[in-house]
């Protein structure tokens, strides 16, 4: 029996598998930490968790729209419109199980075979493996430690070719942090309307900046030609604590969301008419919570910047915005730890967990091989854990 190349080909989600092993391991007993996972340890508010009691208690609908309820897709349009000034109609949204759907409905669309994408890295790994699998061809350009991880014209022209069909922005980045400015991204949506190219903006971290120096700008925003060609991405995961509801969306073009319909059509139909009705008390519910939430993730961040910079070897920025913190840790390259001789963020991320019980993600699925990605979702306790436990390493190490 023989597995079909795409089956053989696709990678596992490395921050879905370390999760998975440090709660296996825990309920055998063990005492891992996780920081491996982007996932606030916050609640679901209260009440989106009760608009869903409700809607179960009440005439649910059946089989939705594929493209979901329409009072949600209005409230998205609103909402939209209220945070960022951009005016969409409900035939411009489809909710989907999640960003990662979104996503997946998106590059399907607009992605051909041998079709070119250009993804920065460090990227989030998913943007890699959904483009292979759409047929077309990842084109890694290697952002620059010293300009923040961040993208310019220039490297795109050095990458575009007639068959670049579209680039994936993502900012706040994962897993770097990055946020771009507003001129910064207005010069890559001119190069990409001058080379014809659409821009895929996943957008899933918009609220989370934890500068009041730095705004955050949807692509979406830079005017009307701009919007055309973009694909808004984001999803009620990060923003509302609801990674297990399954719940994102996809702003774009109605041709383009039209086809996205077409795809999810086959695939899933439309995402459970629970969660639906979360969401969009979600949107109707105001923001209090998600400040509140952003001046605890803020605390995290400071705290583990602070103690990351504190220790030897380690280097890192500090994200400006995200759930994560990229640390380089080339300068133990050439040590030995019991019988393994450290050459990668990979080696490190494999001896903080086997002998220090504590889960991290290795650089390398981000195209960073140099690094380790630690989460500050988690909470404070095993921050501080977590962070005690790689202090550990280095003392007791190097
Ligand atoms: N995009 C980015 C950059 C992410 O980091 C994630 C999840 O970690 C997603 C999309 C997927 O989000 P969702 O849970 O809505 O599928």
């Amino acid at each position: 029996m023989i597995l079909s190349e795409r089956a053989t080909q696709v990678k596992t989600s490395a921050s879905l598998k370390v999760t998975a092993k440090a709660q296996n391991l825990n309920i055998s007993g063990f005492d891992v930490i996780n920081l491996g996972t982007g996932e606030v340890d916050f609640p679901t508010p209260l009440h989106i968790k009760e608009a869903a009691v409700e809607a179960i208690n009440g005439t649910l609908p059946k089989y939705t729209a594929v493209e979901g309820i329409l009072e949600l897709r209005e409230a998205l349009c609103d909402k939209f419109f209220a945070d960022y000034g951009v005016k969409y109609e409900p035939e411009n949204a489809v909710i989907s199980n999640g960003a990662k759907q979104a996503l997946m409905n998106t590059i399907f669309s607009l992605v051909g075979q041998s079709d070119e994408v250009i993804i920065s890295a460090p990227y989030w790994q998913s943007y890699m493996e959904l483009v292979l699998l759409a047929g077309g061809v990842p084109v890694i350009v290697y952002t620059k430690e010293e300009r923040g991880y961040k993208i310019t014209p220039e490297e795109l022209k050095q990458v575009v070719t007639p068959k670049t069909k579209a680039i994936i922005i993502n900012s706040p980045n994962n897993p770097t942090g990055a946020v771009y400015t507003k001129s910064e991204l207005e010069a890559i949506a001119d190069f990409a309307c001058k080379n014809d190219l659409f821009i895929i903006s996943d957008e899933v971290y918009d609220k989370m900046i934890y500068s009041r120096k730095v705004q955050f700008t949807s692509v979406a925003s830079l005017g009307e030609e701009v919007k055309k060609r973009t694909v808004v991405i984001n999803s009620f995961s990060k923003t509302y604590s609801m990674t297990s509801w399954r719940i994102g969306y996809a702003l774009a073009d109605k041709k383009i969301a039209k086809a996205m319909a077409k795809i999810q059509s086959h695939t899933t139909s439309n995402v459970n008419v629970v969660s639906q009705f979360a969401a969009l008390a979600a949107l109707k519910g105001g923001d209090e919570i998600i400040e509140s939430n952003i001046t605890e993730l803020k605390r995290r961040r400071d705290y583990m910047v602070q103690r990351i910079s504190d220790l030897p070897y380690l280097r890192s920025l500090k994200p400006v915005g995200g759930l994560y913190i990229l640390v380089n840790v080339s300068r133990l390259y050439g040590e030995k730890v019991g019988d393994v001789e450290i050459k990668s963020g990979r080696d490190v991320a494999s001896i903080l967990f086997d002998k220090y019980n504590l889960a991290v993600v290795a650089g390398d699925v981000f195209g960073c091989e140099d690094c380790i990605r630690l989460s500050f979702a988690a909470s404070m306790k095993d921050i501080i854990v977590g962070i005690n436990r790689i202090e550990n390493f280095i003392k007791q190490n190097f």
